[in-house]
């Protein structure tokens, strides 16, 4: 990533102090992974979200990215994202919504893999764009319907992050999670939504439920 031009590093509401004060926000509630907190101390999250919404980027919120969609609380990429790292090595990642790119990059800034895909076809390229002038060279995306997993078949992922809620866990994506591999969803039981952590063991799959969650729906289709 490269955060050396000035609109990168912000200013006013959108300053590194302002940054440290969401990391700060983010250690009270319980977020201890070093290196998750200082991957998202230095993201430029503003760049992530309409220009008019900028000088909110820094508040421990969802926000509007345009098409029904959301860029997500940056608590819960922070404890998504400490959930990934917390046992063995993890190497790649499938995320399942990019939306605007934002969760993907703090995955890109960790683990040494990244692939994201995104149904909305105008979400897609703007993350593209956004990633490239990042200069995130780690990451492949591609517009599809993740329902389906990872276009290629063959590819298992040590890690998969679902970023928007299903009703049903698609079987494409529980048969890419690797051996050892572990997958985190939201899911929606017509009631509420609890984030789950589902392993692949060598005795089977062994599902987790973690926190009470918000997002938006796992639609079918492309958009
Ligand atoms: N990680 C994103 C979260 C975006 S919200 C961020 O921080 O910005 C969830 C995203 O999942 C939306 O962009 C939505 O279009 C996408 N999505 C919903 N259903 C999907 C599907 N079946 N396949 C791929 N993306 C999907």
């Amino acid at each position: 990533m490269n955060l050396s031009k000035a609109n990168h590093q912000g200013i006013g509401m959108t300053s590194q102090r302002t940054r440290d004060r969401l990391i700060q926000r983010l250690r009270d509630q319980g977020i201890d992974d070093e290196l998750v907190l200082d991957v998202m101390g230095k993201i430029p999250r503003h760049l992530f979200v309409d220009e008019a919404l900028s000088h909110r980027a820094y508040e421990d919120t969802a926000l509007p990215i345009g098409y029904g969609q959301t860029i997500s609380q940056p608590f819960i990429v922070a404890l998504m994202t400490q959930s990934l790292l917390r046992e063995g090595k993890p190497n790649s990642v499938l995320e399942i919504g990019t939306g605007c790119g934002y969760q993907t990059a703090v995955l890109a800034s960790i683990f040494h893999q990244i692939y994201s895909v995104e149904r909305i076809e105008a979400l897609h390229k703007q993350a593209k764009q956004r990633l490239a002038e990042l200069e995130f060279f780690n990451i492949q995306l591609r517009h599809t319907d993740g329902n389906g997993g990872w276009p290629n078949p063959a590819y298992r992922f040590d890690r998969i992050i679902m970023t928007a809620a299903c009703s049903e866990i698609p079987d494409a994506l529980v048969e890419q999670i690797a051996d050892n591999g572990m997958m985190i969803f939201p899911y929606d039981d017509g009631r509420d939504q609890t984030l789950i952590k589902l392993t692949r063991t060598a005795q089977g799959l062994v599902e987790e439920p973690m926190t009470k969650v918000s997002f938006v729906p796992l639609l079918s289709g492309l958009g």
